[in-house]
């Protein structure tokens, strides 16, 4: 139609058809789908054993140009390019997607479910709830953090042999040390499996944590942006007097536990990684683990179903993975590596699995490539560039863009000049895939106002830099067959044999391991650490964490950490604030910025322009 209807009306105009049918379609048999209402399913992970020797299909990654705050359309090509793929040239194909916070949902960012006539259907349960995965995230991250400070409040009231008792309670009048017990028996060189075997003062070794308050990394979480628990005083009931500390509430997504969702591989993997995320240290220095707080399985089970991913369809059919939705500043951005893996296999190996990284290709590709293809061993066979005509005239010097102003008449005519000196961002994109030898093509996500001069300038310069090929997309105004070249074009490059490759050792030191991210990706000249960063890579290092892959929390809106410098910065050195660690999610974070700028990054994905 045109105009284009908004959204929401497209959405709603579409019947979705029964998600059963759907299952049957891809080939899902009966019991290995749950269904949710008439249009969402859970995919039982038993299907990897049934078509474990299936061979899989093309790995597609979906990426961007640095991005104006108003977004260039990553979810909308991906979205386009499976309609393509599967309903106009009759390909297997699968989306694979995140789900949305409910934060940026009722923010100014809005949900994520693409646009036009390239989304994910029915729009609403897309954007909130889905099948309760988040919930359970937010369950299971609470129930932790009421562990560690009830663990502090019993160690510091209650007598050691008290402590023991109740932590290795009797079950039918016998006591015996649960699995995860004996594990921290043996970390503390206790070869004893009889309960009452132990002496006092393996008693009090076994039964105190030690907790350093101040050092406690883990916070409350929720999905909704109430900026007014950022900053929180807990403990004031009368029973917890002399225990208040100052904490916060962070968005349930910026949980470890939905980086975990996101990177794990099996149930049994799920439960290794719950147990060994950090979340404090004790009064020597040493890490304390939701496995020596014994939660372990009380989290897995929390999270047992929502580490079967999520099926929906597309607005012309077509299937799609929801599943997982960490984000890509303080986490790596990216959906589920078990959707990934399904979808692999059920598309056959003549088949496409499309996937996206958030942000700029800088951040979610590179994070993408590093961190999550290194946890999955999946190879990606392509990476679809997105660019927009207004994103390359803001690089080349534009004005700048807010989220909702009405963009100025630079964006809304033709201006040639804008857009040649703004490909330099683009080119810079292109040669950041290349790194990774991985085949790109460019989708220019064509807008109402793009002129045919500023489309074909930005296909032939985009060939210029590198790509394998440039082609304008219309999936947004006519759906489908709008992506159809760019379809054919992926398609191409990924018969190209793979030349993957990651680009960093994890073995290489931190610090090392900033230093080329923050050269070869970003174009830094260097990278300055402040002391309180310093500090922190001692102390992981110290620890055993220095070989875990690194995962970046910058600013989306620029290669450097300052968002208003657009194109390609020079001549920058790049500051890291703090670094911070996931060790059950697997990787370290490095804080990029000044002090000011990490709330937006830690609070926020998106950031484009907070309403809460
Ligand atoms: P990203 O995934 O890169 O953040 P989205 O695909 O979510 O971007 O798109 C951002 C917004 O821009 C959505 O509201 C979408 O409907 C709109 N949009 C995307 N492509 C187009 C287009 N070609 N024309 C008009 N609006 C578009």
């Amino acid at each position: 139609l045109s105009p284009v209807p908004s959204d929401i009306e497209i959405s709603r105009a579409q019947t979705p058809k029964a998600v059963d049918i759907l299952a049957k379609e891809i080939g899902l048999l009966a019991d290995e789908i749950e269904i949710y209402g008439k249009s969402k399913a859970k995919v039982r992970l038993s299907l990897l054993e049934r078509l474990k020797d299936q061979a899989d299909g093309k790995y597609v990654l979906v990426a961007g140009i640095t991005p104006t705050p108003l977004g260039e359309g990553k979810s909308t090509v991906t979205i386009g390019l499976v309609q393509a793929l599967t309903a106009h040239l009759n390909i297997n194909s699968f989306a694979c997607l995140r789900q949305p916070s409910q934060g940026p949902t009722f923010g100014v960012k809005g949900g994520a479910a693409g646009g036009g006539y390239a989304q994910v259907i029915p729009m609403e349960e897309f954007n909130l709830h889905l099948t309760g995965d988040i919930h359970a995230i937010t369950a299971a991250n609470n129930l932790l953090a009421a562990a560690i400070d009830t663990r502090i409040l019993h160690e510091n009231t209650q007598t050691d042999k008290a402590l023991y008792n109740r932590l290795v309670a009797s079950v039918n009048g016998v006591r015996e040390f649960s699995k995860i017990q004996l594990a921290r028996l043996k970390k503390l060189g206790i070869n004893k499996t009889d309960p009452s075997a132990l002496t006092e003062e393996e008693m009090r070794k076994f039964a105190r944590l030690d907790i350093d308050p101040s050092t406690i990394t883990w916070q409350r979480v929720m999905d909704t942006n109430d900026r007014f628990l950022r900053k929180i005083t807990i403990g004031q009931g009368n029973t917890e007097k002399g225990f208040s500390r100052q904490a916060q509430f962070d968005i349930a997504v910026a949980s470890e536990v939905m980086a975990v969702l996101a990177l794990t591989d099996s149930l049994t993997d799920m439960k290794e990684r719950l147990g060994r995320m950090v979340v404090a240290s004790d009064r020597n220095g040493q890490p304390v683990t939701t496995g020596d707080l014994g939660v372990t399985g009380a989290l897995t089970v929390l999270m047992k179903d929502a580490i079967k991913p999520n099926l929906m369809q597309t607005l012309e059919g077509t299937p799609v993975f929801v599943h997982a939705g960490p984000f890509a500043n303080i986490a790596h951005g990216n959906s589920s590596v078990l959707a990934d893996k399904i979808a692999l296999k059920l598309v056959g190996e003549e088949g496409y699995v499309v996937t996206e990284a958030g942000f700029g290709a800088d951040i979610g590709m590179e994070k993408f490539f590093n961190i999550k293809c290194r946890a999955s061993g999946l190879v990606p066979s392509v990476v679809v560039l997105v660019a927009t005509v207004r994103a390359l005239k803001m690089h080349g010097g534009g004005p700048s863009v807010t989220a909702g102003v009405p963009l100025k008449k630079e964006y809304t005519e033709e201006n040639l000049q804008l857009v040649a000196d703004g490909c330099c961002n683009l080119e810079k994109q292109i040669q950041i895939a290349q790194l990774f030898g991985v085949p790109v093509v460019v989708a220019l996500n064509v807008f109402r106002t793009d002129t045919r001069a500023e489309i074909d300038l930005v296909c032939e310069l985009a060939k210029r830099a590198g790509a394998f090929n440039a082609v304008p997309c219309y999936h947004w105004s006519i759906g489908g067959k709008g992506s159809v070249d760019l379809a054919q074009a992926v398609r191409e490059a990924a018969s190209k044999k793979s030349r993957f490759q990651f680009l960093y050792d994890v073995q290489l030191p931190i610090v090392e391991k900033i230093r080329t991210i923050a050269q070869a990706v970003y174009g830094a000249e260097d990278i300055e650490l402040s002391p309180e960063a310093q500090s922190k890579i001692d102390r992981y290092t110290e620890q055993g964490f220095g070989n875990l892959p690194i995962c970046m929390a910058k600013t989306h809106l620029s290669l450097s950490h300052q968002p208003d410098k657009k194109g390609v910065p020079k001549d920058f050195i790049l500051p890291i604030s703090d670094v911070r660690a996931s060790i059950g999610a697997g990787f370290i974070y490095p804080l990029v910025g000044t002090v000011g700028n990490i709330t937006a990054l830690v609070y926020t994905e998106g950031n484009r322009g907070q309403r809460h």
